[in-house]
């Protein structure tokens, strides 16, 4: 999971943006991962904090692999 995603070539934060211009961007393929490259999808469950998740899973990918603790740690670095 991920807290930031790329978007329209700018590195931008989950909290920065409004829900629906993240639903919109992730149901249009146009949220990408800033370490590989590969298409984010926005998730906001009841559950989960909102996050950005890889659409198909990155084995390779650091980001893929990060719990939310340690993302939320960086963020406030
Ligand atoms: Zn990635």
């Amino acid at each position: 999971m991920s807290l930031k995603a790329i978007l329209d070539k700018t590195i931008v934060r989950i909290d920065t943006l409004p829900e629906l211009d993240l639903r919109l961007a992730s149901s249009s393929g146009n949220l990408s991962c800033q370490e590989c490259g590969e298409r984010l999808i926005y998730k906001h469950g009841e559950i989960r904090i909102a996050h950005f998740a890889h659409y198909a899973a990155n084995p390779n990918c650091d980001f893929s692999n990060e719990t939310r603790e340690h993302e939320e740690t960086k963020l406030f670095m």
